[in-house]
Order: structure tokens, then sequence, then C-alpha cells
């Protein structure tokens, strides 16, 4: 019987180490005492020698218990006087509406039957499944225990060579309140032709193998709510009874050995020696204080099945749809678990609450996805701004070397910066790509000392993107005045929104030749860095020869085989003017180059 104990006398820690069972005075003053109600159903062949096994194993608690004892109504006892059978005993029909804290099936002599044949099968079958819900805890004995484990989880047994037969030695495997006190360490009679094999059990979650050998099989499991209980072995037998089976079996002729472990010196002469009484009354009363009386019902009506009841989306899919579903549970009372989907459509056009969540999850996704790219994006980002940066930092340093190097006066540099600075807010590639000509005329102007006339006063472009010839020749003729001397960026002229719009590559060659012609020059020079237009590309062919005069055409068709000395664009402006193009070399100012002309 549980200690009951001031609170906090000794830590729970320790306790539950020690396995000392303990109750609060709060709970041992407010506890529900009422008998336990007990039904044996038995169906050993020597009833009474059972009951009394029995009745001695679950006398040994403080408790009071409330015996049925239960018959197979299917089955004619040939051991037992049936007066005996009428007086004491019920059958299921009789007790199938009551509700026991507890139930014992007992072994039976039928072990080598098919269950299925077995007379009182169906009637075994019956009270099988009366325990799930009418019963406690159940504990099923030896054969009991393999037609229970059949029953519940279709467990087979074998049968052994020879007689699992003697009083065999377990080990405690796992720690349970069924055998709590034990030694690790127990002994237990055992008298059957069967077992049950370990890796059978094992494959059944809720249930715990207590003790197992070899050579017995299962010695004893418990689902993991002890509310059954396999016991294989017979502690409830007397000093006698393994005794009584062997005479009995050797009478009959049967091969049986001795039962191991049970006679002084494995003699029979010498006596019987009991070892299996202490563990066994501990069983019991293990079962009954903690598996029993502890967790069962104070009104035992409680006990029933838990049947499991679904509700689906629909059924729940708003309040008042709760509602009805909780009248529906509460109407039945074994309605124990319910099963609930999430809410479902409340009209045909409604969504969901599952495929709005998978919408979500899928939405998350692609969250994630862009995310990475985001990610992914902004690292690129990120090197693309450092590189925009170095790039325009080596421009910029070119344009301050060559001003450094010029002496030229301090405000060049501010307006470089400020061309910077335009180059960084501006996204127009014809602009950002036309600094560079933008820059080297301030320069080359400050350092001459000229006039800076910036292209877009001069070059226009017409809706088609094309020059407008006769708008920049008129723009040229008027900005440029005869007395005075101007340095004109290349490359660029400006469109109808007046925006910056560059050249092909090459095309300062161009803005050249159309001032040219504008300004009717008589020569237009074209100073690059070899001698005059060649024979081959003098980069890449050491025996390149200056061509001392071209025609318009031949310079064309040279332009056409690949030669990148001029754009090609810029011969018209000047050859309609008649006007003759000098290729010179800056770096061999006294060469006399190519003249092209007529
Ligand atoms: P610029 O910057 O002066 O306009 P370019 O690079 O546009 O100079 O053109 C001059 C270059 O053209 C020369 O350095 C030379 O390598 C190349 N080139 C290719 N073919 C010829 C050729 N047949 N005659 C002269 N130069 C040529
Ligand atoms: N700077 C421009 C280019 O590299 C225009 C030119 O060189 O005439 O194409
Ligand atoms: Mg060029």
């Amino acid at each position: 019987m549980p200690v009951i104990i001031p609170k906090d006398l000794v830590g729970e820690d320790v306790l539950e180490r020690e396995q000392i069972f303990i109750i609060g005075e709060n709970r041992a003053q407010t506890q529900d005492i009422r008998p336990i109600k007990i039904a044996i159903v038995n169906l050993m062949p020597k009833k009474e020698e059972t009951e009394i096994q029995f009745l001695r194993m679950l006398s040994n608690t403080a408790l009071q218990i409330d015996l049925d004892l239960i018959r197979m109504g299917s089955h004619q006892s040939k051991n037992t006087e049936m007066e005996h059978l009428n007086k004491f005993y019920k059958t299921y029909d009789e007790i199938k509406n009551n509700k026991y804290d507890a139930m014992i099936i007992t072994g039976a002599p039928v072990e080598k039957l098919e269950y299925e044949n077995i007379k009182y099968w169906q009637e075994l079958k019956n009270i099988l499944e009366f325990a799930k819900t009418n019963v406690y805890s159940t504990m099923f004995i030896c054969w009991a225990a393999q037609a229970a484990l059949y029953y519940y989880y279709g467990i087979k047994n074998e049968v052994v060579d020879g007689k699992i037969f003697g009083v065999f030695e377990y080990e405690k495997l796992e720690e349970d309140k069924l055998l709590k006190g034990f030694d690790d360490e127990f002994l237990v009679p055992q008298s059957r032709h069967t077992y049950v094999k370990e890796k059978e059990v094992r494959k059944h979650s809720d249930l715990k193998i207590l003790a197992s050998r070899e050579d017995t099989g299962v010695g004893l499991v418990t689902t993991r709510d002890n509310r059954f209980i396999f016991s294989f072995g017979h502690w409830e037998y007397d000093r006698e009874t393994l005794h009584s089976e062997y005479i009995r079996d050797l009478e009959k002729g049967l091969e049986v050995s001795v039962p191991r472990n049970y006679y002084k010196d494995d003699t029979p002469e010498k006596g019987i020696n009991v070892k299996w009484r202490s563990a066994g009354n501990l069983f019991f009363s293990n079962w009954i204080n903690y598996c029993v009386y502890q967790v069962t019902p104070f009104h035992l009506e409680e006990i029933q099945q838990k049947n499991v009841s679904k509700f689906g989306g629909t059924s729940l899919s708003d309040a008042k749809q709760f509602s009805k579903v909780k009248n529906i549970i509460l109407s039945e009372d074994d309605r124990g678990v319910i099963v609930v989907s999430a809410p479902g459509k409340r009209s045909n056009e409604d969504e969901k609450v599952t495929d709005l969540l998978i919408k979500t999850s899928d939405l998350k996704k692609r969250q994630e996805k862009i995310n990475k790219i985001l990610a992914n994006l902004k690292r690129e980002l990120n090197i693309c701004n450092f590189e925009i940066s170095k790039v325009l930092e080596t421009v910029k340093k070119r344009f301050e070397d060559i001003s450094l190097d010029l002496n030229l006066n301090e405000d060049i540099y501010l307006e470089i910066e400020e061309c910077f600075k335009d180059i960084e807010d501006s996204r127009d590639p014809d602009f950002i790509i036309s600094r560079g000509e933008y820059l080297n005329a301030k320069l080359m102007a400050k350092y001459l000392d000229y006039e800076f006339i910036d292209a877009l006063e001069l070059i226009a472009f017409d809706e088609a993107g094309e020059i407008n010839v006769e708008e920049s020749q008129s723009n040229i003729r008027e900005k440029i005045k005869l007395n005075k001397k101007y340095v004109v960026p290349g490359f660029y002229g400006k469109d109808l929104s007046g925006n910056v719009k560059t050249f092909n590559r090459g095309g300062s060659d161009f803005t050249g030749s159309i001032i040219a012609s504008a300004l009717d020059s008589n020569i237009y020079e074209n100073w690059t860095d070899v001698d005059g237009v060649m024979t081959s590309d003098p980069r890449k062919d050491n025996n390149a020869k200056t061509i001392p005069s071209l025609k318009y055409s031949e310079l064309a068709k040279i332009i056409d085989d690949g030669a990148e000395v001029y754009q090609k664009d810029a011969i018209a402006p000047v050859m309609e003017k008649n006007i003759t193009i000098k290729f010179l070399n800056t770096n061999s100012p006294d060469s006399k180059g190519t003249v092209v002309k007529d």
C-alpha cells in the first residue's frame, strides 16, 4: 500500500530512484475508497485449486476485493463438480454488462490445439473483446497470454521440443510498475509446450517485454499502459503444483523430464524448494496496486471503450458547425477520441483552409526562391557597383593625370568631378559613352585656351536617328565664328529630344568631316598614330607601307577591306565638297602621310 508522507519530506527523484510509492497527504485525505472488483476467468481443469491459488495472491493486499468467478458456458468441466460451478461461477452472458477493475484469465490445458478448434474459443473471444472496454486491467496467464496475443495482435505461438517445465530465472529487461521492488533476476514457474518468440512481440511498439529467454520465449509482456498483461508463467502455483503435473504426466506415460530448478538439487526425492513465491506476491500486489487500484476510475461505469469519431472539414467549417459537432459528440458517452480536419468550405465558392494553407506554403516556396534570386542579385549588384566605381576611378584618373601633367588650371578638376557625378547619376548609355570626347575636348580647350563648343550645339539628328546634315551644317556655320578658335568633342550630337546621341565607333572622323564640309574647308586633316593610310594594318604587319595618295573611292575600298583607320561614313561629306583628306601621323608630323582627293 502506498506510504503517506508529508509533502516535500523526500525529493521526488529519490522516491523515483528508490521506487518508493507515495501519495501526498492531500490525495490521501481525499482518496475515494471502494472495493476492487475482480473477475477470474478460470479455464484451468482443477478450478478449486486455481481459485485458491489466485485468491492467495490477491489477498496479499489490504484492499477489499469483490470477486466474480467466470467459467465457459460453452464447455462442460470434467474435473470440477457442477454444483460448485453453478453455485460460485457465472458465465459470460451473466457478466457481460458488468465492469471490472481487473480480470485474470487463467491458463488452460488446450495449448496444443489450434485456437479456432477450441470449443469455447468464440466465448473466450467475446471475453477478450469485453476486456478491452469493460475491464481496467487484464492479466492473461500462460495459455491465455498466448491466446490474447494472438487475438489482439495476431502473434502466433510455436510448439517447443520437449516442455518448458520448471522454475526459470529471468532478468528484468525494463523498469515497469509491475516490477517495482523486484531484484534484477527473478524466478517464475513455467509449464507449457508452446512459446512466443521475442522478435514477434518486438514488432508491436505498444508492447513492452519485461522478461524473456531464448529457451522459453517471452516470459512477461505488458501493453505500455498496463491494461493488458501477458504473464507466461505460473506465479500462482502452489509448492506442489509442478510436482503433481510431473507425476500426472509420468503416470500417463508421457515423455517428461524432471521440472528444472524445482526440486532440491534437481532430485525429486530431496523435496521441493519454493523460490518464486516472493516475486509472485510482489508481482500481483504491484499489479493490483499500481495498475489497477491507483488508476481505475472510482466509478467503474466510466471504464468504457473510447470510440474514435472523425469530423471532416465540412463538419467544422464554422462556429455553427462546431456547435452541431459538440452536440453529436456529447450525445454518446463513448465518443472518447475526436479526430478533426481543418475547416472546409462554407459554401461552394468558399476555399478549404487546407487549400489556403497549401497556397501559403507554395507562395512561401516561391518567396524563398525569389529571396534567393534577390540575394544573388544583391550580391551581383554589389559587385557591379564596385566595378563601376573602379572603372570610373580609372577613367577619372586618366583625365586627372593629363590635367596634372599639363598643369591645367585647378578649375578643370571641378569640371572633371562634375562630369563624373553626371556619369554616376546617368542611365543614358549615349551620354555616358560620349563623356570621353566631352572631357577631352574640355581639357584640350583649356590647354589651348580655345573656346569649347559642345557637339550638342552643332551636330543634330533627325527623327529617324540619322544625322540631319542640313541642320548640322547650319548650326556649324552659325556657331563657328571665323575669328575664333574652337575645340569640339567628336563622336556625338543631339537627338530630337535634346539628348546626347553617339555615332558608330570611330565616329569622331564623321564629326570632323561634317564640320569641314559645313565650313567648306580646303583640307580635312585626320591625325592618327600611323603614317597615313597604309597597304595593311601596321600594328599587325611590319612591312606595311604608306599609300601616299588615294581617291575617295579607293579609300572606301580599303576601308571595306578592313582598314580601321577611318570611318567610312565620314568620306561622303568631304567628298561631296571635294575637300582633301590628309591622313597624318601625330607621332611623326613631318611625314607626308596620305592625301585623299578625287
Ligand atoms: P584614331 O584614334 O586616331 O582615330 P584609329 O585607331 O581609329 O585611330 O585608327 C588608326 C589605326 O588604324 C592605326 O593605329 C592602325 O593600327 C589601324 N589600321 C588598320 N588598317 C590600317 C591601314 N590600312 N592603314 C593605316 N592604319 C590602319
Ligand atoms: N572614341 C570613339 C571610339 O573609340 C570615337 C572615335 O574614336 O572617333 O569609337
Ligand atoms: Mg578612329
